[in-house]
């Protein structure tokens, strides 16, 4: 399952991603052109106004509640039945793979501290944006905890 998300949810997007989840984000205001070149990709939305034209273009859709990302993270992982796992997989801005790399190699470029406790070094194919485990994935894993409360 691939997903399109319209521009605004960008937030939402980044968490999907985070999941493993293969997701693009419209840039701009929602129109025929850009959606209907993805109709391999679920458009998910939260404007009522183009479910006509949806259906007309033949597009697989979502259309959620204007609420809160979490909210609206629960409703896709019920929805899709995606397991609640932080893959950390794909990149967060870009959606491209993650490489797996050696933190040697990117030691110049990352503060002493991440250098000396982080583990699970990985870069990012497009942006090059290099990322890690650290103390950071307790908090992660506690925000996907409270998502999942949401339901
Ligand atoms: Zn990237």
């Amino acid at each position: 399952m691939k997903f399109l998300l319209e521009a605004d949810l960008d937030k939402l997007a980044k968490w999907m991603r985070f999941l493993g989840q293969d997701v693009l984000v419209l840039k701009g205001a929602i129109n025929k052109r850009s959606i209907v070149e993805h109709t391999d990709r679920v458009f998910i939305t939260t404007s009522r106004k183009w479910e006509k034209h949806l259906r007309d273009w033949r597009v697989n859709y979502l259309i959620l509640p204007r609420d809160d990302w979490k909210v609206q993270l629960c409703l896709i992982l019920k929805h899709f039945q995606i397991k609640p796992k932080l893959l950390l997989n794909r990149c967060p801005h870009c959606n491209a793979e993650l490489e797996l790399i050696s933190k040697e190699d990117v030691k110049s470029a990352i503060p002493p501290m991440v250098y000396q406790f982080g583990y699970h070094f990985t870069r990012c194919a497009e942006c090059k944006s290099i990322f890690w485990k650290g103390t950071h994935l307790p908090k992660m894993k506690r925000t996907l905890k409270s998502v999942l409360k949401r339901c």
